[in-house]
C-alpha cells in the first residue's frame, strides 16, 4: 500500500541577502514515522524547518503539508502541526498546569494538564514555573506542549542538546510513545547515535544540500557495501555503556 505523504517539499531555496542557505531540496515525510534532518550546524536545518512551519518566508519552491499547499493555506497547516516553543515563551509566573491550561485556551482545545504532565513523568513538578525545571524537565515539558493542538505532525529542532544520557534516552523512548500514538516526528539532530535509535528515515544536508536519504540502516549498508570499514576493531562497549552500567537509566531529575 502506498504510504500517505504527510510531507512534500519540492525544490525549496532559502536566501538571505546574497546567501543562499537552502539550495533546492526535496524530500518527503510519510505519516507515522519519524524522520530526521541531520547535518552539521549551518546546515540549513533549522531554516527548512521554519519554513514548513508558516514561521519563515521561502524564497522559492513548492510545499505541501497533508494535501495544504503552503502557499495558498499555511492557516490550515498552523492547525495540525504542533512545533517546540523557544524557552523564552512561557509566561514565568504560571506552573506547569497553569501554562498547559493557557496553550489550551490559545488553541481552542480541551486540555487534561495532568494526564499530559504524567505521560512525560512530570506530575511531580504540576506546581513548579518552567524556569525552576531541570534541563531534561525543560525539553520533556516543551515537548508536551506541542501535542495539545493535537496535531498530526511535531517538529522537534535538537530536542536533546545538552541533556545527560538518561534525560536523552528518557526523552527517546517518549519520541517513540508519540510516533506510536500515530503522531509524525520531524526532528533535526546532529547525534548520530540518536538518528540511528529513533529515525525511520533521515536526510543528510550539508550546506543547504540534501546529500542522502534513506533509512539509517540502509544508509549504513551502503557504506559498508561501499568498502568501508571502522579504523580500528570496535570494542564491545562504548564510555557510554559504562556510564549507564554504572549510573543507571534512572532519570536524575524526575
Ligand atoms: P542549522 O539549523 O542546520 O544549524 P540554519 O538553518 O540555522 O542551520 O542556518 C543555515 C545558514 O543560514 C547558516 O549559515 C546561518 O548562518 C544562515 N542564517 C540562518 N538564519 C539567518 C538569518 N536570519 N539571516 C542571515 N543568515 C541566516
Amino acid at each position: 500500500m502506498e504510504r500517505k505523504k504527510m510531507i512534500e517539499v519540492k525544490n525549496l531555496v532559502k536566501k538571505y541577502g546574497d546567501f543562499t542557505a537552502v539550495k533546492g531540496i526535496s524530500f518527503e515525510v510519510f505519516e507515522g514515522e519519524i524522520f530526521g534532518l541531520l547535518g552539521p550546524n549551518g546546515a540549513g536545518k533549522s531554516t527548512t524547518l521554519e519554513i514548513i512551519e508558516t514561521l519563515r518566508e521561502k524564497t522559492s519552491g513548492e510545499i505541501t503539508v497533508d494535501g495544504f499547499n503552503l502557499d495558498e493555506n499555511p492557516a490550515a497547516i498552523k492547525k495540525i502541526i504542533g512545533v517546540q516553543l523557544q524557552t523564552a515563551g512561557y509566561y514565568p509566573n504560571l506552573n506547569l498546569v497553569e501554562l498547559i491550561e493557557l496553550f489550551g485556551g490559545l488553541y481552542n482545545q480541551p486540555v487534561n494538564p495532568k494526564e499530559l504532565l504524567e505521560a512525560f513523568n512530570l506530575e511531580d513538578k504540576a506546581k513548579a514555573k518552567f524556569k525552576a525545571l531541570s534541563g531534561g524537565q525543560k525539553q520533556r515539558f516543551s515537548i508536551a506542549t506541542t501535542l495539545i493542538n493535537k496535531p498530526k505532525i511535531i517538529f522537534l529542532d535538537e530536542p536533546t542538546t545538552g541533556l545527560d544520557p538518561q534525560a536523552r534516552r528518557n526523552l527517546w523512548d517518549l519520541i517513540k510513545e508519540v510516533r506510536a500514538q500515530g503522531t509524525t516526528v520531524v526532528i533535526t539532530t546532529h547525534y548520530m547515535d540518536e538518528a540511528e535509535i529513533l529515525c525511520d528515515r533521515c536526510a543528510i544536508v550539508d550546506s543547504g544540500n540534501i546529500i542522502a536519504m534513506d533509512s539509517p540502516d540502509a544508509l549504513i549498508d551502503k557504506l559498508v557495501a561501499g568498502g568501508f570499514e571502522r579504523p580500528k576493531p570496535v570494542k564491545q562497549a562504548n564510555l557510554e555503556d559504562v556510564f549507564i552500567h554504572l549510573t543507571g537509566k534512572e532519570l536524575r531529575d524526575s
